[in-house]
């Protein structure tokens, strides 16, 4: 049986940062992946992925957030691929709703720089999109959006390029702590001894760590490409593309939260847009990949309420999972039972601007046995995840 020091299951978004970290800092990795590098099955996929600071969903994100953008340039650097596009972002909604409120409170507890703007400001500023009157917008400069696909090859790469091994195309069966503290993983291919284990398996969580109790819902998430309207008098292509036209979220008046892309060279030419949940759990092997037609029209319908000449066809669609938490807090942390292994799941629809920093926790977590980063509100024994 192979020994190595440590074995990550699942070279995904969080995994192939771990195999990434973990042989940059000495160690032997051996990392088992079911698919093909930055494959399509998984929650890594689509072109692009949100990247911000002023975080409506809680302020102890932030510092993680500081540390990641400063990972991400590192991985630009040593796989010599551009990851990383800052496009600036504005969070529109409610004057006393989460998306701006929760923005601002952000934004003015770390002291992030961000203009507050009114709706008609909005407008003068971004063209393509007219919010609700009464709307307000955060915008930030420092946002904009990473490559998920070349962002898991730059991670495989530069942990390749340190000496780790990387199995594709093998499915991990199972896992067990073995009496000497070390593990034990089966897979279709074979078994194999080491003294750590990083659990990293996305939407297939339940299948690998059920026993913990984790409950992370595996939850079926479409994006749609929209062509604009651009005839005389309308806002032009350039209004609606990189350069003028930030990522945006919005969700005023109760209506279901929307997030979104500006149009990007050597992408389909239309906006991308999704809603920010679905709630429609899913069987991770069984994924209806077909976009029905009263999905198509219910998006385009809610595309209206911001975008109103985003009218054109629907150019592109996708399918995509999000491995979910029930509070939609990450769970990243020590196995409760067995302290040789880490757990990093229900990073949910919002994990991938984290990457680089989970990265180095995982390697902190399961090399050290703690971290410095704060990592309190993803324990894994807190109150939310109990069943
Ligand atoms: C449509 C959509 C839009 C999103 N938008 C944003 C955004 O704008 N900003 C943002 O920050 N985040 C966003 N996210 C969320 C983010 O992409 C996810 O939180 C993140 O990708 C999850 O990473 P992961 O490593 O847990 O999962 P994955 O990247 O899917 O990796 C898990 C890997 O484990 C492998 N695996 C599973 N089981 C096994 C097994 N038994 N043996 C071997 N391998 C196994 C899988 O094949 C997979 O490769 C979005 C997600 C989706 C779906």
């Amino acid at each position: 049986m192979n020994n190595v020091d440590v074995i990550v299951i699942g070279l995904g978004s969080m995994g192939g940062a771990a195999v990434n970290a973990l042989a940059q800092r000495g160690h032997s990795v051996l990392g088992i992946e079911r698919f093909w590098p930055s494959h399509d099955r998984g929650s890594a996929h689509g072109g692009t992925r949100i990247i911000r600071q002023s975080y409506f969903e809680g302020l102890e994100y932030v510092p993680l957030l500081r540390r990641a953008y400063t990972g991400w340039r590192q991985l630009e650097e040593q796989s010599e691929r551009s990851l990383m596009t800052l496009t600036g972002g504005i969070y529109i909604g409610d004057p006393q709703e989460e998306t701006f409120a929760g923005a601002l409170a952000s934004a003015q507890h770390w002291g992030l720089p961000h203009d507050v703007l009114s709706s008609e400001e909005i407008t003068e500023r971004f063209p393509a999109m007219r919010p609700a009157p009464h709307a307000k917008g955060l915008f930030e400069q420092n946002a904009g959006f990473v490559d998920p696909e070349a962002t898991t090859a730059a991670n495989i790469q530069v942990a390749t390029m340190h000496g780790a091994e990387l199995h594709f195309g093998e499915t991990v069966l199972s896992w067990t702590a073995t009496k000497g503290g070390g593990v034990e993983v089966v897979t279709t291919r074979g078994r194999y001894g080491a003294d750590r284990l990083v659990v990293a398996p996305g939407a297939w969580s339940e299948r690998l760590l059920g026993e913990v109790g984790a409950p992370v819902a595996s939850e079926r998430q479409v994006v749609y490409w929209f062509a604009p309207d651009t005839s005389a008098g309308k806002p032009s292509l350039a209004d609606y593309s990189v350069g003028t036209q930030p990522v945006f979220i919005e969700r005023t008046d109760g209506n279901e939260q929307v997030f979104g892309f500006p149009i990007v060279p050597g992408q389909a030419p239309g906006v991308k847009i999704g809603f920010f949940h679905d709630y429609t759990p899913t069987d991770p092997d069984a994924v209806n990949r077909e976009i029905s037609e009263f999905e198509i029209a219910q998006m385009q319908s809610r595309t209206l309420d911001l975008f109103p000449h985003l009218t054109g066809r629907l150019l592109a669609g996708s399918t995509c999972l999000y491995p979910s938490s029930p509070d939609d807090h990450f769970m990243l942390g020590l196995h409760p039972e067995h302290s040789q292994v880490t757990v990093a799941t229900g990073f949910g629809g919002h994990g991938f601007k984290f990457v680089p920093v989970v990265g180095d926790i995982v390697a902190d977590l399961s090399t050290r046995g703690r971290t410095d980063l704060p990592i309190g509100l993803f324990s894994l024994e807190r109150e939310a995840l109990r069943r």
